[in-house]
């Protein structure tokens, strides 16, 4: 059986962490399996390397920064053959360079776009371990390009399709996929399986625990992934395209306090304003998310959106700078407001949903500012203040904590 393992950053945090995953990886090894790693940057190691960058230079160049966050990776790959040497199986580190994985050409958003693999399958071949720096990439100009914070989990991902691995473990510090984030929601439980679309829905939404770019191209090739944690021998989650248990009504609450809304307040009521605003927004790479359009009254009407909060003030400046072609009354911008969704391919088929979680904020007296649904899902904009106090009572009224 050929299985591609990634770990994550505190998997490989320290010399303990190393030798732990080192030994779990050979257990794998010596029952005849052919291990492929994928490794991400030790601990807290990108952060360090992106302030070190800040502290030259406030504005580094992508393409510099990506020469320096590649580091992180082969840092963590090269001590792993180290530790894997002194427990007396060979093993061989490789970076992007030496398997040769191709992306796009943008810096420190990089998409891949192919794998060679006979460098790996020769060393496969040579009866080693092939430990991997996850998240890098290499561009038609040769330069070292990364694919997005948390991209690792997509290195892991593509390795698999292009391998045609049997199996692909994500390893992290938590032991799988929970209904909510245990911060948060205090009876959170942990899922046996999730499908592709909901763990996709959830990812973006901010549950952190795979990069949705992992799980859109772990769809699209139909590898099955788990996620389990490298601390414990726990089962963990697996997210695959169709689940055997009864579709899920809903199976997660996800909670976002990244998220800002900006109104457009006094716009003209007639064709070409939207494509205006947005296109303005677009131009300047700011991505928006939930949009609302109010019924315009006299000759005015107003939209409103939310973006991510590190682009809030982006979008506002745009606004601002765009006033006169625009032509709005005034525009304002909240930051205290968050994002609550439910998500459940269950959804699909069964009315009533968004009213159950509707009547649940009712009940908690709980303002909602703006919603914005999907098959699969339903989301609110509420007030930050209130919104823990919403995921669990939404998590209680959903009886998500029944397994
Ligand atoms: N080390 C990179 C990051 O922190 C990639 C990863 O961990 O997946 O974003
Ligand atoms: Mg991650």
């Amino acid at each position: 059986m050929l299985v591609v393992k990634k770990f994550g950053g505190t998997s490989v945090a320290n010399k303990e962490r190393i030798y732990n995953v080192a030994r779990r990886v050979i257990e794998d090894y010596k029952n005849g399996n052919e291990v492929v790693v994928v490794l991400s940057a030790m601990g807290k190691m990108t952060d360090e390397l992106i302030a070190m960058a800040r502290d030259i230079n406030p504005n580094p160049s992508r393409r510099e920064l990506d020469m320096l966050m590649t580091t992180g990776e082969q840092t963590s790959v090269a001590l792993m053959c180290m530790a894997m040497d002194v427990l007396g199986v060979p093993s061989v580190s490789l970076n992007a360079f030496q398997v040769q994985m191709h992306t796009t050409s943008a810096y420190g958003n990089a998409r891949l776009k192919r794998i060679d693999t006979e460098r790996i399958r020769h060393e496969l071949d040579s009866k080693r371990i092939v430990v991997i720096t996850g998240f890098q990439g290499v561009n038609k100009y040769d330069d070292y390009t990364t694919l997005g914070r948390g991209g690792s989990d997509t290195t892991a991902v593509a390795l698999a399709a292009a391998l045609h691995a049997d199996k692909c473990e994500i390893y992290t510090d938590v032991d799988g996929v929970y209904t909510a984030d245990p911060r948060i929601v205090t009876r959170a439980r942990k899922l046996s399986e999730i499908t592709y679309d909901e763990m996709l829905d959830l990812a973006t939404l901010g549950a952190g625990v795979l990069h949705n770019r992992s799980v859109e191209m772990a769809k699209k090739y139909g590898v099955e992934l788990v996620v389990r944690s490298s601390l414990t021998n726990e089962e963990g989650t697996v997210v695959k395209e169709d689940v055997k248990v009864e579709k899920m009504l809903v199976s997660g609450v996800a909670v976002d306090k990244s998220a800002e809304r900006i109104s457009l307040v006094g716009l003209e009521d007639k064709p070409g304003i939207a494509f205006r605003v947005f296109d303005a927004l677009a131009k300047a790479n700011v991505n928006v998310d939930m949009i609302l359009q109010s019924v315009g009254r006299g000759d005015t009407k107003d939209i409103s959106f939310t973006v991510d909060g590190n682009f809030g003030d982006d979008a506002l400046k745009v606004l601002e700078d765009n006033k006169s072609r625009l032509n709005y009354e005034h525009v304002e911008i909240e930051k205290n407001v968050c994002k609550v969704s439910i998500v459940g391919a269950g959804m699909m088929s069964n009315p009533g949903v968004a009213a159950k979680m509707f009547e649940c904020l009712y009940n908690e007296h709980i303002n909602i500012k703006m919603i914005s649904t999907s098959e699969i899902r339903v989301t609110v904009l509420i007030d930050v203040k209130d919104a823990d106090r919403a995921a669990n009572a939404i998590h209680d009224i959903f009886g998500l904590d029944e397994a």
